[in-house]
């Protein structure tokens, strides 16, 4: 039986395998247990859950992963760390590591061979800061088919500011909004940016996404994903002119809006979910996305 004793430190781990670690790569390991202890904690993991660790690195947050959870999958691209990650994850019987690269891999097919049940999935991960938001995309897009409940990821402050903007803010922006339209977020904890080997240049922080049943009605996802990327084109203009950029008419925009009740002359940051779900559906149901 694994018990807190069979945790390594990080510290002692880099120290044995004299680590140099790769900038290119985003890599910046946690050294304070207390920290990994209290993401474990708020993630409010339990045996009936598996988790996927995307970028395990020399091991620190695994460890925990692996004591907390009933199986943990952990995919990382730096092959050079198969030996550190051999030695700090030796005293573990239901973790794994995948040397790939997170954006490349086929996720479902992973998942598939190796959890092999129905449990509910989890992700926990320190992300490499230089890819969060595709990460997050291919999370997103991955949720439903994969059973994956809810996100806990470490990142830069501003990116988590952003995903976690208000309306009318100027961190609000699309990816705001497409983070919204999957899951439900919370700000868990504020991270010095002390805690790391490297240090960053920024702090971090690591917040809480839980997949929502997505109940909202829409007529064509892609339609509305585009929608979104290109209202907030240019931010600075009005929806009036980025609406017109996009279907080449400005008095039809016009309409358009009207016919929604959107004043013409907010600005992308201005607008709800609500408001770009009822912007693109009614660019389907009449046809003028064509
Ligand atoms: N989890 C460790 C920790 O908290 O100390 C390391 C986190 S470090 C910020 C990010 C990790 O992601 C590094 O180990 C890095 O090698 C890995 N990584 C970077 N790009 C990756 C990719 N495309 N796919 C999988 N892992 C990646």
């Amino acid at each position: 039986m694994n018990n807190i004793a069979s945790i390594k430190s990080t510290l002692d781990i880099m120290k044995k395998f004299n680590i140099s670690p790769k900038k290119n790569y985003g890599q910046n390991f946690i050294i304070d247990a207390n920290v990994i202890s209290n993401i474990i904690t708020k993630a409010n993991l339990n045996k009936e859950v598996n988790v996927i660790e995307i970028g395990p690195g020399i091991g620190a947050l695994s460890q925990y992963l692996a004591l907390n959870a009933n199986k943990v999958l952990c995919i990382e691209i730096d092959q050079r760390l198969k030996e550190v990650l051999d030695y700090s994850l030796n005293d573990f019987d239901n973790i794994i590591v995948i040397f790939k690269d997170f954006l490349k891999c086929d996720l479902l097919s992973l998942v598939n061979e190796y959890f092999n049940d129905d449990k509910d999935i989890v992700v926990v991960a320190n992300l490499p800061y230089y890819i969060t938001t595709p990460i997050l995309i291919k999370l997103f897009e991955l949720a439903t088919s994969i059973n994956l409940k809810k996100i806990v990821a470490m990142m830069q402050k501003e990116v988590g500011q952003r995903l976690n903007a208000n309306i009318n803010t100027k961190e609000y922006n699309s990816l705001t909004i497409l983070t919204q339209y999957y899951t439900n977020t919370k700000l868990l904890m504020n991270i010095s940016k002390n805690i790391f080997i490297p240090q960053p240049k920024v702090d971090s922080v690591v917040i809480e996404f839980v997949f929502k049943k997505n109940n909202y009605h829409i007529n064509d996802e892609h339609l509305f994903f585009d929608i979104l990327r290109n209202m907030f084109n240019q931010r600075r203009k009005t929806i009036l002119n980025n609406l017109s950029n996009y279907i080449n008419d400005k008095q039809l925009s016009s309409k358009i809006l009207s016919d929604l009740a959107i004043n013409v002359n907010l600005r992308p940051e201005n607008l709800s979910l609500e408001d770009y779900l009822k912007l693109s559906n009614y660019i389907k149901e009449h046809g003028y996305d064509k």
